[in-house]
């Protein structure tokens, strides 16, 4: 029998899994190869600490530096808020594949066993738990789920999650060059662009909508997406009046799992908690998480409950914290487009009621 096994190899796992190892446990990392292609990201400058504070910082060699934001949300031209003043530094672009496959090798070369496979199920008996998988049955004294899905999180533990909003990404990438090294925002009436310059030779430009309007317009087509980013301001800016061919599809369900740890398991990153890109956070969070689901579960181990009740309590004030920013920054554009996309965000479940 193993000390943890943690469901799940994003940065979430990764993240829990050198925390658990570096406390002395044994750790299998049961793991499915990641089959969607993914965006360049945007990380918080908070990033290097997180990365550092788990003995990681050499991912940062799949980052490059980002200097600042520049955003058209509520007003017609872009303003810029430049890195140079944050303390923490300049905020970060994610390659994903590498920042993902780095984070991979050093949990593997610390000592943790990494099964490539699909967990289906997993049962919580008084005194193991036990993961259900393609290939082996994994045995382990508690779990670490960290497969970055809600629902499947909520299932195996018995809960509904908290649904906040669904988005989609319509996204393309390009075969160009920008000296830029910004991320730049815009909004439309029926969503918002964004664009990740952060490849050397690519650029992956984003457009976040929600299924009403993707019925409406379906950006899914590639001719329906290029017109309307010809429409942007972005586009002729940035000089990208070019024809994406391939457009990609994510869904962004964005929700809460009410009950975030139990006896024997912590839920961590996109299973615990899904935030919207808006927020340029999520992958720091995953991270972040895993350190402090994998600390509650050693605590948990050594007999102090208390740590589970204060990783709780993390989790419900960052909820509540993001729910209430990103209410904000729909509800403003909800002035300017009466109706459609923008108003459909602010008339959602309110923060009061998901609190409940
Ligand atoms: C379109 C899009 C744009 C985004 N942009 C940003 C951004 O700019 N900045 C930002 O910070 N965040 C962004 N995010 C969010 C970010 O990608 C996530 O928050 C982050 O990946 C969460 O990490 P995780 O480890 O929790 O989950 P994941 O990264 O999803 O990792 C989960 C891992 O578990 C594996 N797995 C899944 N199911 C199983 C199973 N049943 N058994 C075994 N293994 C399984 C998967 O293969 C994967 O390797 C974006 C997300 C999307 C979809």
């Amino acid at each position: 029998m193993v000390d943890f096994v943690v469901v799940g190899g994003g940065p979430a796992g990764c993240s829990a899994a050198l925390t658990l190892m570096a406390a002395g446990h044994s750790v299998t990392v049961v793991s499915t190869p990641r089959m969607t292609k993914k965006p360049m990201e945007t990380a918080v400058p908070q990033l290097r600490l997180l990365l550092r504070s788990i003995g990681a910082e050499e991912v940062l060699t799949a980052c490059e530096p980002c200097h600042g934001i520049e955003s058209a949300w509520e007003q017609p031209r872009p303003i810029l808020k430049s890195s140079i003043l944050n303390p923490y530094g300049h905020a970060w672009f994610i390659h994903r594949e590498t920042f993902d496959a780095t984070l991979r090798r050093l949990a593997i070369k610390a000592g943790s066993v990494w099964l490539e496979a699909e967990a289906s199920d997993a049962i919580f008996g008084p005194d193991r738990v036990t993961a259900f998988t393609n290939g082996e049955e994994i045995t382990a004294h508690s779990a670490l789920l960290a497969t970055g899905s809600l629902a499947w999180t909520a299932r195996v533990t018995g809960q509904t999650p908290g649904r906040l909003d669904a988005l989609i990404c319509y996204w393309a990438r390009f075969d160009a060059q920008l000296t830029s090294r910004l991320l730049h925002v815009e909004t439309s009436a029926n969503g918002w662009w964004y664009v990740c310059p952060g490849g050397i030779t690519t650029v992956d430009v984003c457009f976040v909508t929600d299924s009403a309007e993707a019925r409406a317009c379906d950006p899914g087509n590639a001719n329906n997406w290029n017109v309307e980013f010809q429409k942007t301001a972005i586009s002729r800016d940035l000089s990208l009046q070019m024809s994406a061919k391939e457009i990609n599809v994510a869904p962004l369900m964005i929700g809460s799992l009410p009950t975030r740890c139990g006896p024997s398991w912590a839920a961590a990153g996109d299973s615990a908690i899904r935030l919207d890109p808006i927020a340029s956070s999520g992958t720091a969070t995953a991270l972040n998480s895993g350190v402090r689901a994998a600390r509650t579960l050693i605590d948990s181990w050594r007999g102090n409950a208390k740590s589970a009740v204060e990783y709780c309590r993390w989790g419900s004030d960052l909820w509540e914290k993001f729910a209430t920013q990103r209410q904000q920054r729909y509800a403003a554009l909800a002035l300017k487009y009466p109706e459609g996309f923008w108003h459909r965000r602010v008339s959602l479940i309110t923060i009061e009621k998901i609190a409940e």
